[in-house]
């Protein structure tokens, strides 16, 4: 339940002055939330400075003036298109206030005649006449300290009025209570962070434009509690799912000894570190939720493999599932060998099995008779039953999403869960999107493998390009290199990128006949295979595709990559079809071909992919040159939507905030100190109301 103390902060925002029906749409939309909580978080984005009092005679045009006058006349508007005029002075002389649309009684009542009235706006001059078209303000004599302050700026939206808002806001922040102290003292006084409602008030009233920076200690101190709220609740929630019926999944080792020792190189260390991690969760009584990340090509399959090993070799199953029928198939490839050493049974399980080969599949599951299946999201289709699956391997999870991912842990008894991606955000990003998530790494590349050498190329060389692309092949012959050909993003329309596609393989397939393939999304499962396997097999020497071989299609022996109109892809996306090639122990090129007009950002994003293939370092620099939203998109892609949090500005507190959470949770895992009691606090006015739930059970 909602802590008392709170409440004034949850109530509706039609409670507020000068919010009916109408208005709470309007104001909720750039609240929100229907709460006055929601309101406190619109933090202004700039402010007016109306301390400005000339006289009227000395009234600049373009400038915002407060002036002390006196209402002289109303001049009614002879008919609709002419505005209302109302004459104002002072000792220095006249101005005018312009009203279009007026409605006359409200002019008469808020200006009568003879009376002092304070008047804000921008100043105009108009036929040697000092106007005030619409004063922002208009006040009482009194009111004239207040008015001719700084007033800050919130983002508004059609219908809304400033001034309606100002109001609105004004009331809100009039009805904070003081919370109670959830941070540590020692990390406040570090920091120099003010209490909480006093950081508040900061925010809503900036003096300069650098108060409203995300950088001010106001700002920074209100998102760590933002981000410390969602840490805590994502820990509460992970504390609470590891707690529910795990089990202790431990082999003798033998299984995965033999597969170890079948394997043609060593282990890296962060390869042994993951995996250590990995066993470890395994065998203890709670359910193991964790991410494997590591770059493409840093050798999480084999990782992932040894942990099926380990279930399998405890006498229980184990599955992995990819988001593609292509990487099902490439997991499988390259597992087999693998479980073959080890003496488990692996099988594959996609949407195209059908009939009886299916039926006998799912038995043999259902018996215990194989291990380990490895498949699409074939796998949490509702008749696939396990008869003890003990690890539900969940690769690239952010194309499932945390229901599938579960779905598939459902199909067992406290099934652990590894989720593997590829997709190498920034540390802090990791922290929002994986939260709920332990955390291992690889950030080694395996050895022996030269770096891609990466060169942008403007456009108008494509026929440069083409013929160095035809030696590189050589003539008739296999033994010449293979070409991956990816062709851009040009619109949203599929149907249009793929026409692009196919005009290219088809230009390229006249040059070099029968050497040319296409690969693309709309492809049939065959077709698709018939593709990959000719160009595995050698006889197709470029293969022409969409963004589809981004997702993980493994052919050493590709050591070319060109990518057209480079400048249309994201650096992480680059980054991840690059991946591509350089897999093998060739030297690797990467070709970026650049249409004209590259903006700034564009030829900067071309240069650091020039100068690494650190994964983990695109992606921070990935995350300065775009912002956080649009590097995972929205909600759907697991960002939690932060009011107050900056993930590019404010990143470095998110590390802070974890490791907070996880400091409080060691000592007091049922919230129970007077911090404990605070924190709650911090929960609810944050809306983690379900968080607190599994604090009670601590
Ligand atoms: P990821 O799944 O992370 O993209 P993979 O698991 O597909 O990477 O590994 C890429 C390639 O590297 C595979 O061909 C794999 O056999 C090889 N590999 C994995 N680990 C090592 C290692 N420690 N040393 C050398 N090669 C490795
Ligand atoms: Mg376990």
């Amino acid at each position: 339940m909602r802590p008392e103390i709170l409440y004034p902060l949850f109530k509706t925002l039609t409670t507020l002055p000068g919010i009916g029906p109408r208005n709470a749409k309007l104001v909720e939309r750039v609240a929100g939330g229907p709460h006055v909580v929601d309101l406190l978080w619109h933090l202004p984005t700039g402010l007016i400075d109306r301390s400005f009092q000339p006289l009227v005679r000395d009234a600049p045009a373009g400038r915002i003036a407060t002036l002390l006058v006196t209402v002289d006349k109303h001049l009614p508007a002879p008919n609709r298109r002419l505005p209302y005029k109302v004459l104002v002075s002072d000792h220095s002389g006249t101005a005018e206030l312009v009203f279009f649309h007026a409605r006359p009684d409200w002019l008469q009542k808020t200006l009568p005649i003879g009376a002092q009235r304070v008047v804000s706006g921008k100043v105009e001059h108009y036929r040697g006449a000092v106007q005030i078209t619409h004063p922002d303000h208009i006040g009482l004599p009194e009111d004239r300290q207040c008015l001719a302050g700084i007033e800050p700026v919130y983002g508004l939206t059609q219908g809304l009025a400033p001034k309606t808002l100002g109001r609105a806001m004004g009331a809100a922040l009039a009805a904070v209570p003081e919370l109670p102290q959830w941070l540590d003292e020692a990390h406040l006084a570090r920091e120099g962070w003010a209490p909480w409602k006093d950081a508040l008030s900061a925010a809503h009233k900036p003096e300069t434009e650098s108060d409203l920076d995300f950088l001010t200690a106001a700002r920074r101190r209100l998102a760590y509690d933002e981000l410390l709220a969602s840490q805590l609740a994502m820990s509460l929630v992970r504390l609470h799912m590891r707690r529910q019926g795990g089990i202790a999944t431990k082999s003798d080792g033998t299984l995965r000894a033999r597969a170890v020792k079948s394997l043609p190189y060593t282990l890296t260390a962060c390869q042994q570190t993951a995996l250590g991690e990995i066993l470890g969760d395994m065998g203890a009584e709670l359910r193991m939720l964790r991410l494997l990340q590591g770059d493409v090509g840093s050798g999480k399959t084999v990782v992932a493999a040894l942990a099926m090993l380990e279930a399998v070799g405890a006498g229980r199953q184990a599955a992995m599932m990819a988001p593609t029928e292509v990487l099902a198939r490439q997991h499988l490839a390259a597992m087999s060998p693998v479980f073959e050493a080890a003496g488990a049974k692996l099988a594959l399980l996609t949407g195209r099995q059908k009939g009886a080969p299916r039926r006998r599949l799912l038995e043999d599951l259902a018996s215990g008779e194989v291990d380990a299946l490895v498949g699409t999201h074939a796998l949490i289709s509702e008749d696939v039953a396990f008869a003890d699956l003990a690890l539900a391997v969940v690769d690239e999870q952010q194309r499932f999403g945390v229901a599938q991912r579960l779905q598939l842990a459902g199909k067992g008894r406290g099934t652990d869960v590894l989720v593997m991606t590829a997709t190498p955000i920034p540390r802090t990003l990791t922290l929002m999107v994986y939260g709920d998530l332990d955390i291992s790494r690889l950030t080694e590349k395996p050895a022996g493998r030269p770096p891609v050498d990466t060169r942008t190329v403007p456009l108008e060389r494509l026929e440069e390009v083409v013929s160095g692309i035809g030696r590189a092949i050589g003539g008739g012959h296999q033994g010449g290199r293979q070409v991956f050909w990816v062709c851009p993003l040009v619109e949203e329309s599929e149907a249009i990128d793929l026409a692009a596609a196919e005009e290219r393989s088809g230009a390229l397939a006249r040059r070099f006949p029968g050497k040319v393939g296409l690969l693309h999304g709309r492809m049939k499962g065959p077709e698709k295979d018939a593709a990959m396997a000719g160009f595995a097999a050698g006889r197709i020497r470029i293969l022409v595709a969409t963004t589809v071989i981004e997702v993980g299609v493994d052919i050493p022996e590709a050591t070319v990559m060109v990518i057209e109109h480079a400048e249309r892809f994201g650096l992480a996306q680059l980054h991840q079809l690059r991946g591509r090639i350089g897999r093998g122990t060739e030297k690797s090129t990467c070709l970026l071909l650049y249409g004209s007009g590259l903006t700034a950002t564009a030829r900067e994003r071309l240069k650091i992919l020039r100068q690494t293939e650190d994964g983990f370092k695109i992606a921070e620099e990935d995350l300065r040159l775009r912002g956080a939203g649009e590097i995972l998109g929205t909600r759907q892609s697991g960002l939690p939507a932060f009011r107050l949090a900056d993930i590019a500005a404010h990143g470095e507190l998110m590390q802070t905030a974890r490791d907070d959470a996880a400091l409080i949770l060691d000592k007091d895992p049922g919230l129970a100190t007077a911090r404990g009691a605070a924190l709650r606090v911090l929960l609810y006015l944050f809306e983690r109301d379900a968080a607190v739930g599994y604090a009670r059970s601590g």
